[in-house]
């Protein structure tokens, strides 16, 4: 399929099922901006929870925080934001299009909106400088003392209250701190759906180490980093690991690693691995005042930790874990046998938004309708389920593959047998159980259901 027909099947997916809405939309819409629907808000949620137990739970060597939007100005000050978080931007003499400088080749002219910049033949501008920040007043007084900045990463919180953090925790180096939540960036030309957007979330862990030991765990932390992308569906070979070069780093990185995907629009950035040196902590505890520097215990030394510093894409990932999941099939109808297109969306189970589907065969008779009802409330108590009595069954499987549950149950006159002859006999009260992918159906006991979904969907 064209990568841009499939783009668009995707966006359109998102719409019509209800994943990802504009936002605004009543109103035209807010450039830039996206409103995560029912199914949206629960797939998102699941990778924010899978990131957050992968960084805090399952090893024992980061913690979390959740710092606030709004922070001091001067954190931003000495962070170098202030002076220097910018895009050159050009303006177009003749369409009025504003684009970002280092972007023309991959920004529509909006003169010509299928061309790419500059097809309208316009002049352009000398770039200038854009902060990307956005600025607001704190408290009722709109004048330069009170000014301050939506925060346009995560990351600082952080590292101000690296201390704070370090003494409660009672952790010994190497260990990292943990954060997720909203970042906002007044990009230039927001665009590609969710992937370029200027409110987004980040996840972000900033790793303290040893200055000798920084280049071992930018490694450790590559390796890392691709591993996890494979768990939520997104193979090694989709990532291109960019090895940045020095000219295109700032002047105290010691080297980074840009991951990229393969969206339907070109390889782009997915996360950004960064060896940060000891940049961050020396600025704030210059500008602060206040010493920030780690004492080791082994050495009776102290001295400020250097940082190797993941910094993931919340919308990116989804955007990613959406696209990756999008498959269009020919397949028969398992009831009518007749030839169609299936589309549907093969999320890992632990993604899903929905777990299961649990369909009566028939919605007419009652016992079956209440069998299902109670094996719905049943597994409501552990996972995300879906209860749907109207239609063919097909029809609802169908309705299921196209949000990726990975499991539909049906209940049917078998069920209410309880115990069946041949292979299974002696199995009391099955259902059908069948999986998203093969479509294949087997027959499980009710009884083994729960335990048997928990396990799939926990991988
Ligand atoms: P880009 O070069 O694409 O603008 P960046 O290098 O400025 O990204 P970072 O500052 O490294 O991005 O931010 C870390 C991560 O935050 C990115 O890898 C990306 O996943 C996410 N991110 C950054 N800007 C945006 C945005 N405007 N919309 C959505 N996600 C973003």
């Amino acid at each position: 399929m064209a990568q841009p027909q499939l783009m668009e099947k995707i966006v359109g997916l998102c719409k019509r099922r209800g994943f990802i809405f504009q936002s605004s939309e009543i109103y035209g819409g807010l450039n830039g901006a996206w409103d995560y629907g029912p199914l949206g808000a629960d797939l998102k949620k699941n990778i924010k929870d899978f990131w957050w137990k992968s960084m805090t739970q399952y090893r024992d060597d980061i913690v979390g925080m959740d710092g606030s939007i709004l922070m001091n100005r001067n954190v931003w000050k000495a962070s170098g934001h202030e002076a220097t978080f910018s895009d050159p931007m050009v303006d177009c003499k003749t369409c009025k299009g504003r684009f970002r400088a280092d972007q023309l080749t991959s920004t529509p002219c909006p003169q010509k909106p299928s061309k790419m910049v500059n097809t309208c033949g316009g002049e352009l501008t000398e770039p200038r400088s854009f902060n990307l920040m956005f600025k607001t007043y704190v408290g009722p007084v709109e004048d330069d003392h009170n000014i301050t900045y939506l925060r346009p990463e995560t990351a600082q919180a952080i590292f101000v209250q690296f201390k704070n953090i370090l003494e409660v925790s009672r952790k010994k180096l190497p260990f990292g701190i943990a954060q997720m939540g909203k970042a906002f960036r007044n990009e230039i030309n927001p665009r590609n759906f969710i992937f370029r957007s200027r409110e987004f979330e980040q996840m972000e862990v900033e790793f303290f180490v040893k200055p000798e030991t920084g280049k071992e765990w930018l490694e450790q932390w590559l390796k890392d980093r691709l591993a996890w992308y494979e768990l939520i569906g997104i193979p090694r070979s989709k990532i291109h690991v960019l090895d940045v070069p020095q000219e295109d780093r700032a002047f105290y990185s010691g080297g980074t690693y840009d991951l990229e995907y393969e969206f339907p629009f070109g390889i782009q950035e997915l996360e950004g691995i960064a060896y940060r040196t000891d940049y961050d902590l020396t600025q704030h505890q210059n500008a602060s005042g206040k010493p920030l520097e780690y004492f080791d215990e082994e050495t009776k030394t102290k001295y400020l930790p250097h940082v190797v510093e993941p910094s993931a894409g919340v919308d990116r990932t989804c955007l990613a874990v959406l696209c990756e999941a999008y498959a269009e099939e020919t397949i028969k109808d398992e009831e009518t046998g007749k030839e169609e297109t299936r589309i549907v969306m093969r999320f890992v189970p632990k993604l899903a938004p929905i777990k299961v589907g649990i369909f009566p065969l028939l919605k007419n008779k009652p016992e079956l309708v209440e069998k299902a009802k109670a094996l719905a409330a049943t597994l409501r108590k552990t996972m995300t389920v879906f209860y749907d009595e109207s239609g063919a069954i097909g029809r609802r499987y169908r309705r299921m593959d196209e949000v990726g549950t990975p499991f539909g149950v049906t209940i049917d006159f078998e069920t209410l047998e309880g115990i069946r002859e041949g292979e299974n006999a002696g199995l009391k009260e099955t259902v059908t159980l069948r999986h998203r992918d093969s479509m294949k159906q087997e027959r499980i006991a009710i009884a083994d259901l729960p335990a048997y979904l928990l396990k799939q969907i926990e991988g």
